[in-house]
């Protein structure tokens, strides 16, 4: 690389991928600075692709955090690991994150088989080096090295903040030089009802169990800005599958709801930076991750 090409702009797609619960939203959070993409220690929070923008004085990098990728067997799961794998086609790089305590399974071979035929730059980062002993690393390097060549290969911890700067050199080094693709002070294109009824979703995630975080859906009805009172109001439904799921999400005496909706107005009143009167209710909706028409009015494609 000669010196006028490394002082130019870069701008182009990374898409972060990986298997279900490797840590992809974390370090997209971390990246930005910002939550946009919500998180749980369940697989599969992240139903769609969340686009995210990083400022950086030498480029801007706009991620694709994508669904986990897995051999899926629900119409919504199969839809969504397209929705990932479709990235690859957009991107000008990818980043495919493994965990450094389960490096190896049936899921990262399937990943790697389905990198096979892709030409573009892939930077390995092993995730979750917090809880390895450092000396552990180095046969997972090894053997990645051995199953394919990687742009590089970048270990971090995306919960401490560890690697993060060396990765997103290594990012700017895979990305061609260009101009901004985005206005500077936008950091994602996904609309702010959007956003809240993610962050309803994710408090769902958090505290439910088994199938009902599964069997979830929210939509905001309502969202309006009362302007004059740096007030918003937002009336969403929560969309399960069955009477009893409704029962758990509600919970004794509306308690479970309640706390739901404290916890997600929140945290929607620190993204949205204005006060939240937050409306929610419980619907039943017979099998919706099997119609087709429901998936697609969720937006699930
Ligand atoms: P995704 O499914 O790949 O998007 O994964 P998430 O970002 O939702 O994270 C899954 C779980 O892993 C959450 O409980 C995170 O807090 C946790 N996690 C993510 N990064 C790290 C890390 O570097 N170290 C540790 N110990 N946990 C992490
Ligand atoms: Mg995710």
């Amino acid at each position: 690389m000669t010196e006028a090409e490394k002082s130019q702009f870069k701008s182009g797609f990374i898409s972060l991928i990986g298997r279900p619960n490797v840590g992809k939203s974390t370090l997209l959070n971390l990246l930005l600075g910002e939550k946009i993409a919500i998180i749980s220690d369940k697989p599969q929070t992240t139903r769609n692709r969340i686009l995210g923008i990083k400022n950086h004085p030498d480029g801007q990098i706009v991620f694709w955090d994508t669904p986990g990728i897995h051999r899926a067997r629900s119409r919504l799961n199969q839809s969504m690991v397209k929705v990932a794998l479709a990235t690859y086609k957009e991107v000008d790089g990818i980043c495919f994150i493994i965990e450094a305590n389960r490096p190896f399974d049936d899921e990262n071979d399937f990943i790697l088989e389905t990198l096979k035929t892709v030409e573009k730059p892939v930077l390995l980062v092993i995730n979750k080096i917090d809880l390895i002993p450092k000396p552990d690393l180095l046969p997972t390097m090894d053997e990645y090295s051995r199953l394919r060549s990687f742009e590089q290969i970048i270990p971090i911890s995306a919960l401490l903040g560890q690697g993060v700067e060396v990765l997103v050199a290594e990012m700017l080094k895979i990305l061609p030089a260009g101009p901004r693709l985005f206005p500077e002070e936008m950091i994602t294109d996904l609309p702010e009802r959007f956003l809240a009824a993610e962050l309803i979703r994710e408090k769902v995630f958090l505290r439910t169990h088994e199938e009902v975080p599964y069997a979830t859906a929210v939509v905001v009805e309502e969202f309006k800005e009362r302007g004059e009172k740096n007030l918003v109001v937002i009336k969403a439904t929560i969309q399960v599958e069955r009477e009893s799921q409704k029962g758990i999400l509600i919970g004794e005496k509306g308690r479970m709801l309640k706390e739901i909706g404290r916890q997600a107005r929140e945290e929607i009143e620190a993204l949205l930076g204005a006060k939240v009167f937050l409306e929610l209710w419980v619907k039943v909706e017979k099998n919706w991750r099997e119609d087709p028409a429901a998936l697609r009015r969720l937006g699930y494609r």
